[in-house]
């Protein structure tokens, strides 16, 4: 491609500035980006409150995250952040300690069982399933991996395997096809809590890309990052050193493509690009592009999660002691119910804490928004934490995904080929 070919990026989140960064360092210096919001980041949102940057958004990284730490030193920071540690308890909101064998002298066995699991696991990731974890998913649905490598240097690795196409079903039935259907009590925190969806309906590509081994094990450790200033001060961070800083509150009402060029009309005005790079939700582009028949019918196929995020202010006297799983609500039964609240900060019990909940599921009404708003306000009085004040809220509209059949009939290749 020439170098001064003109760049459409479309949102400033990390995967639009992530864009702006690598294009730069390839040698293209002449890319746009334009974000609707007046602030960059997207889903990384660390709002302040009290002086101190609080999360709305994403908060924690692992060593694995490769492509941040590019961001990190591109820009001369560090994940500089409180230390991140958790405890759990039931649904009643009693302590609980599921992981500890001594503290269960009853479910040693299935601890046992869960551990010889984990290690097979492991092993048939390797082997039988060997490339499950290369960066995106091009060819699994053809039994085939073509991408980047989990590794530092992610160099370019591809092959054929057939048993990739078994990533097609939802994880839960992966998990007993390969019996090792007890490791979903590990993976199920970072996965589901984090509000990727439930194992009965999202296909396992998706959670072991996400979480493939190392990853998981990085959560199981607690080796975690986190930022002083938020997930959100990275970005700021990339968007200033940018050579061509992303263009905030650009609306964008139309995009259409002709002759070989695009033409993208932001604030009123039409300019003219040579390429066009889209992180901006799929499913909303035929709203504002001239997308065609074939677009609008695989864009139609985007699943997504409503992933509600609250925080709030408690009396010091209820402010919690750590941040809590709740393992018990998360299955698609207690869907709305709270899965996981966070305390940032230890030093001090005049921050807000926030609350993670799900409400969308394949086989259950959604949950409307006020409802589970409520019933995770109730859940925090069960906890014993209640809440004084509701501070922020935010509905996401979150983690884009096909579901089983869509995914098996090459969902992915026949977009990358589009
Ligand atoms: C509650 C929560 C917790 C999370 N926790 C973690 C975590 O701990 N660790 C982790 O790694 N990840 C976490 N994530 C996920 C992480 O935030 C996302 O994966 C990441 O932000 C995705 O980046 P993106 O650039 O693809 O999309 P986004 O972050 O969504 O950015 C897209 C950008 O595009 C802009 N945009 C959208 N439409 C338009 C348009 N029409 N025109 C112009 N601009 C537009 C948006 O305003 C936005 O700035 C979490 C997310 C949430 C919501």
């Amino acid at each position: 491609m020439d170098k001064n070919t003109k760049i459409c990026i479309i949102g400033g989140g990390p995967a639009g500035l992530s864009a702006g960064m690598y294009l730069e360092q390839k040698g293209y210096d002449n890319y746009t980006i334009l974000e609707r919001n007046d602030h960059v980041g997207g889903k990384c949102h660390s709002p302040y409150y009290n002086g101190r940057r609080y999360e709305m958004g994403a908060i924690m990284g692992v060593p694995s995250y490769y492509a941040v730490h590019d961001v990190e030193e591109f820009c001369g920071i560090t994940h500089d952040g409180p230390r991140l540690n958790r405890n759990y308890k039931d649904r009643d909101g009693n302590v609980i300690e599921p992981f500890e064998p001594m503290k269960n002298i009853l479910k040693i066995p299935r601890l046992m069982k869960m551990k010889k699991q984990i290690t097979e696991l492991g092993r048939i990731l390797e082997t039988k399933y060997k490339g499950y974890d290369v960066n995106g998913h091009r060819g699994v649905a053809q039994g085939r991996y073509e991408g980047f490598a989990v590794s530092p240097e992610r160099e370019p690795v591809s092959g054929e395997n057939e048993n990739l196409k078994d990533l097609s079903m939802p994880f839960k039935d992966w998990c007993a096809l390969n019996e090792v259907d007890l490791v979903q009590d590990v993976w199920i925190g970072p996965f589901t809590a984090f509000g990727y969806g439930y194992f009965d309906e999202i296909p396992a590509a998706y959670v072991l890309k996400y979480l493939d081994f190392q990853t998981c094990m990085n959560f199981v450790r607690v080796n975690l990052w986190t930022w002083k200033y938020g997930t959100q001060y990275i970005w700021e961070c990339l968007n200033e050193k940018l050579k061509n800083p992303a263009r905030l509150n650009s609306v964008i009402s139309r995009v259409e493509r002709k002759d070989g060029k695009v033409f993208v009309t932001v604030n009123g005005e039409t300019e003219e690009y040579d390429k066009l790079i889209v992180t901006s939700p799929l499913q909303f582009f035929p709203e504002y592009a001239d997308t065609r028949e074939d677009e609008e019918y695989y864009f139609s196929k985007i699943e997504f999660e409503r992933y509600d995020v609250l925080a709030v202010e408690t009396k010091p006297e209820d402010h919690p002691e750590i941040s809590y799983y709740v393992f018990d609500n998360m299955t698609p039964d207690r869907l709305g119910h709270l899965m996981v609240y966070y305390r940032r900060w230890k030093d001090t019990r005049d921050q807000v804490i926030t609350t993670y909940a799900l409400r969308k599921h394949k086989n259950s009404e959604e949950i409307p928004y006020e409802e589970c708003k409520q019933m995770v306000l109730d859940d925090l009085k069960t906890m014993k934490n209640p809440a004084s004040n509701i501070v922020n809220e935010q509905s996401w509209y979150y983690f884009p995904h096909v579901f089983s059949d869509d995914y098996a009939s090459g969902w992915y290749d026949d977009v990358e080929a589009m």
